[in-house]
Formats: C-alpha cells, structure tokens, sequence
C-alpha cells in the first residue's frame, strides 16, 4: 500500500506552507484549506474524523491511526498529511 500522504517533511514545514495541525495522541493530521478541492474522500472515508461544518472539522482521536491513515492516503491533492507518533 501506498502513503503518498505521510509527511515526508516536518511538521515546521507543514504549518509554513499553510497546513493547520490537528492534534491526538497517536498522531497529528494536517490540513490545507488552500489545497483541498472538496472531493470528499477524506468524509466518505471515516465521518467521525473527518465532518464538514463541525468545529472542528477534523477530530484526529475519533479514529484508529493505522485506519485514519488509510483514508488520509486516499486523498488526491495532497491537502491531508499526517504525521504518527513514536511510542
Ligand atoms: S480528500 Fe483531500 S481533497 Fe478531498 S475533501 Fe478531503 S482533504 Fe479535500
């Protein structure tokens, strides 16, 4: 299985190029408003993270990591990455 959306840079870098964090305790996902184009699959993928019009929209400790990450590497543009703790 591919990652394409696992950082490959530092969080640092993430938030200077725009990205907002949302933090849990397994592992921080990032998001760029600018980059997303609305496809959806980050949703469709797992609502109980990922839901529109909530505050916040993303609730990183609302998913399994291994499954998040999953569905944060379905997400075509780019705009999602994560970043998973060491334990
Ligand atoms: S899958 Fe990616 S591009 Fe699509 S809505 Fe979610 S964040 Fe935006």
């Amino acid at each position: 299985m591919e990652h394409p959306n696992e950082a490959t840079v530092s969080e640092k870098e993430l938030l200077e190029a725009g990205y907002r964090k949302y933090d849990g305790e397994d592992m921080s996902i990032f998001y760029s408003r600018d980059i997303c184009e609305h496809a959806g699959k980050c949703v469709k993928g797992n609502p109980e993270v990922f839901e529109v019009g909530r505050r916040p929209w993303i609730i990183t400790d609302n998913g399994e990591v291994n499954h998040t990450a999953d569905v944060i590497n379905q997400c075509p543009t780019g705009a999602l990455k994560y970043i998973k703790k060491e334990k």
